[in-house]
């Protein structure tokens, strides 16, 4: 049996229990999240969190946060069947969530609307946030300035000189970009200075996290906003086929595309969804970002979920091709419906990612982003080993303008020509 179908049916027969009403009060996901931080940020989170929970309950706000989605960043995306992608890969249908046509260019900006939106509210001043390729920094900086908060972002300075063109439209919004000399100089560093700020600045500030990670309330939070793309995928699904998807495939940096499209569907035991990982160039320390596959169960930034580290408890060098995906930790909502066989995981590395950018631009004109591209190849997988009548469903998350620079010195290094 091939791999993907030994996993197809793990998928399916290994789901347990299903608590789409996780997590639990202390912020707990099964074993999985919880709030580990230092006690300068306690009441922050605990004010955070309550006034997160009176928002969403308050049918104002939900009315201001899809306006803003509306009119500010497109939503609804589109719901599209790539046919020609389909037919080369040979099996079951391929449909796309087309996160990509979001304003700034990612599924990112939902999240940075609803919390921006939130501080707003809490009467904040002034957002924050880390960020690694720089995305995640546009997208709150972009909201900041429609928003007319002050902005900081914190970057590592390593990523600082990576992603000069990001830098730059970061403060052409107006934002104040930190560059972070500790550490590796990457994305865990920026992350940890930027907790750093909010602990001595939480009056006025509110830390504008990026994914679906950190302590608690962030994951919660995060998912809820970002759970519009399952819902509107629900909607257009049954409206567009008359079922829903037989399978749904995410990739997974943080979590938050993923558990933003799978968390509406959780309970639908028919539909079974996977998670792709970076494999990176091989699943050896420092090769990968797969946590899955080659991390364990450990305390990062906040949250208790699996980490890429070393027997000493040592975090671990990344590497993926897609900056996005690059990252030594998970969300903890995914790791606990790993744990329960709900949600499979898998990954895809660099090359077939790579092969997947080139074949979706080819075939359909979308050119997608490289993190995005790990789960367009795990589908063309999973799609040959499927019925031509069954629905794949893959949540496009970004479009891969920010990347043809990168694709191009990639293609030239290995002498390829196209
Ligand atoms: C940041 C990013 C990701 C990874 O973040 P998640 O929180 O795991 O979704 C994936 N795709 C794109 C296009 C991104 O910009």
């Amino acid at each position: 049996m091939s791999k993907e179908s030994a996993a197809l049916k793990k998928g399916r027969k290994g789901s347990r229990e299903i608590s789409p009403s996780l997590p639990d009060y202390r912020g707990y996901f099964g074993e999985f999240g919880g709030r580990f931080v230092s006690e300068t940020l306690m009441p922050a989170l605990i004010e955070l969190e309550s006034a997160f929970k009176i928002a969403w309950r308050d049918p104002s706000f939900r009315k201001e946060f899809q306006g803003m989605l509306a009119e500010y960043s497109g939503r609804p995306t589109p719901l599209y069947l790539a046919e020609a992608l389909s037919r080369e890969t040979g099996g079951a249908r391929i449909w796309l969530k087309r996160e990509d046509l979001n304003h700034t260019g990612a599924h990112k900006i939902t999240n940075a609307v609803g919390q921006a939106l939130l501080a707003r509210r809490m009467g904040k001043r002034r957002l924050i946030a880390e960020t690694g390729a720089g995305q995640h920094g546009v997208a709150t900086a972009t909201v900041a300035a429609k928003l007319g908060f002050s902005c900081q972002i914190y970057m590592g300075s390593e990523d600082v000189r990576r992603q000069a063109l990001n830098v730059f439209r970061m403060k052409l919004l107006g934002a104040v970009v930190s560059p972070v000399d500790l550490g590796g100089r990457t994305l865990k560093d920026a992350i940890s200075e930027a907790l750093r700020d909010w602990s001595r600045s939480v009056g006025e500030t509110h830390y504008l996290l990026g994914t679906a990670f950190g302590p608690h309330p962030f994951p919660l939070m995060v998912r809820t906003f970002q759970s519009v793309i399952g819902q509107e995928a629900r909607r257009q699904f049954l409206k567009r086929v008359g079922r829903l998807p037989n399978v749904l495939v995410a990739c997974v940096g943080g979590g938050s595309n993923a558990i933003g499209l799978f968390h509406p569907f959780v309970s639908e035991r028919a539909v079974r969804m996977f998670g792709v990982e970076a494999g990176g160039i091989a699943i050896a320390p420092g090769l990968h970002a797969a946590r899955f596959a080659g991390g364990s169960v450990g305390v990062l930034q906040g949250t208790k979920t699996y980490v890429l580290q070393n027997g000493d408890g040592q975090i671990e060098n990344t590497h993926s091709v897609s900056a996005g995906l690059d990252y030594s930790a998970v969300g903890p909502e995914l790791a606990y419906y790993r744990g329960t066989g709900r949600i499979v995981f898998d990954s895809v590395g660099d090359d077939e990612a790579l092969e997947a950018f080139r074949m979706l631009s080819r075939t359909e004109g979308i050119i997608p982003a490289l993190e995005s591209s790990h789960a367009v190849a795990y589908a063309v997988r999973l799609a040959k080993t499927l019925p031509r009548d069954a629905n794949i469903l893959v949540n496009l998350s970004g479009r891969g303008d920010k990347d043809v620079m990168e694709v191009s010195r990639l293609l030239e290094e290995k002498g390829e020509t196209l």
